[in-house]
């Protein structure tokens, strides 16, 4: 007997790891529709990261431990995958081995993911800009590329560095959520015939790491600044030749034939580095984070979890109406 399809329906803003996350962890128990401007899903912050998974140098405990277990969640979650995404590797950060971690491959993230959602009957829908959002009586009202009335009964704003646009339709953006929008940042992509033997290397100045068994990601902190401080575009001609000076600095040699592609994209922030996660008005949630790769897959069951009636999750440290700290405290955690 075929299964019953689940009567509520939620629809997801935003198919970045995030909102991917959340509409694959809701979609047994809810009817789901995950929404994209984009033309891909993972294709705006989630398709130009580096994508180290990690719980290294947090500053706040509580973070991370949530970074820990969110670790876990990779690796079971991708084990158990039609395509794991996940593979735990060290690295060396600024010279000293860190164990704990590894690299996500975010396209396998994507397609896996979209295969999940798609298998439990939800669906998802690239090219479409929620261009309004409404709290309805039972819901949320969406309005689709500025013709289309779409209701359901949850939804769940997980739009990056968007996430404020959407939520001042509500007139409501929670102090957390402030801006949602950190540093801007890029990521390399290079082919390199012995890419499985090149380590996770960390620095301020150079990153490097494999992606699959040709490609390669490169990426560096201090010329994201430096390009900012100057008012250059992260474009391949700017980044490129800049990126193997760094790299021939620390001792990597790439050549300059095997460039494939510069990604960059504003990385979303909180205003107090700590994830958001949960309610903001009756009907509408809400999940946003730094470290998004980090962290997707414990943040989309912690917001599925909290689309029942009566938010478990009400008191939760990482929920949007908290307190923000005075300006002194950390606003800004490394990836
Ligand atoms: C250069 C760089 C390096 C990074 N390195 C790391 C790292 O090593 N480790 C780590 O954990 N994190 C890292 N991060 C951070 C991490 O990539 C992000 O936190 C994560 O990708 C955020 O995912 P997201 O789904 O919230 O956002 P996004 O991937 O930006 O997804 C949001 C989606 O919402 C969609 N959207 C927005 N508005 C609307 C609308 N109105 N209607 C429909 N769709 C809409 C967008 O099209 C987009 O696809 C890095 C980020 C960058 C940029």
């Amino acid at each position: 007997m075929a299964a019953v399809p689940p009567s509520r329906s939620l629809a997801v803003i935003g198919g970045g790891v995030v909102g991917l996350s959340v509409a694959a962890a809701a979609a047994d128990g809810w009817r789901v529709v995950v929404i994209d401007a984009a033309d891909d899903v993972c294709a705006v912050a989630s398709g130009a990261s580096f994508a180290w998974a990690n719980a290294d140098a947090k500053v706040a405990g509580s973070y991370a431990a949530l970074s820990r277990a969110a670790l876990d969640r990779h690796r079971d979650l991708s084990a158990a995958a039609s395509e794991p995404w996940y593979r735990p590797l060290p690295a060396r950060v600024d010279g000293r081995i860190v164990e704990e971690g590894g690299i996500v491959e975010v396209a396998a993230f994507a397609r896996s993911h979209v295969g999940r959602i798609r298998a439990a009957g939800g669906a998802v829908r690239t090219r479409t800009r929620v261009t309004r959002l409404a709290q309805t009586p039972s819901g949320a009202s969406l309005v689709l590329d500025g013709r289309q009335e779409l209701r359901v009964d949850r939804v769940v704003v997980a739009a990056g560095c968007d996430t404020p646009k959407l939520l001042a339709d509500l007139g409501a953006v929670p102090p957390a959520v402030g801006s949602a929008t950190g540093p801007r940042g890029f990521v390399v992509r290079a082919r390199r015939t012995d890419a499985a033997a090149v380590e996770v290397r960390l620095g301020e100045r150079f990153s490097v790491r494999p992606e699959t068994d040709r490609l390669i990601l490169l990426q560096s902190r201090a010329l994201e600044r430096d390009l900012d401080a100057e008012g250059v575009p992260f474009s391949a001609s700017a980044v490129w030749p800049r990126i193997r000076s760094e790299a021939a600095a620390a001792g990597f040699d790439v050549a300059d034939a095997d460039l494939v592609s510069v990604a960059s994209a504003t990385r979303p922030a909180t205003t107090d580095g700590l994830p958001v996660v949960g309610e903001v008005t009756p009907g509408v949630h809400v999940v946003l984070a730094h470290s998004g790769v980090t962290l997707a897959p414990l943040l989309g069951e912690l917001a599925a979890a909290g689309l029942d009636d009566g938010d478990p999750h009400a008191a939760s440290p990482l929920r949007p109406d908290r307190p923000i700290p005075p300006d002194d405290l950390p606003k800004e955690f490394p990836s």
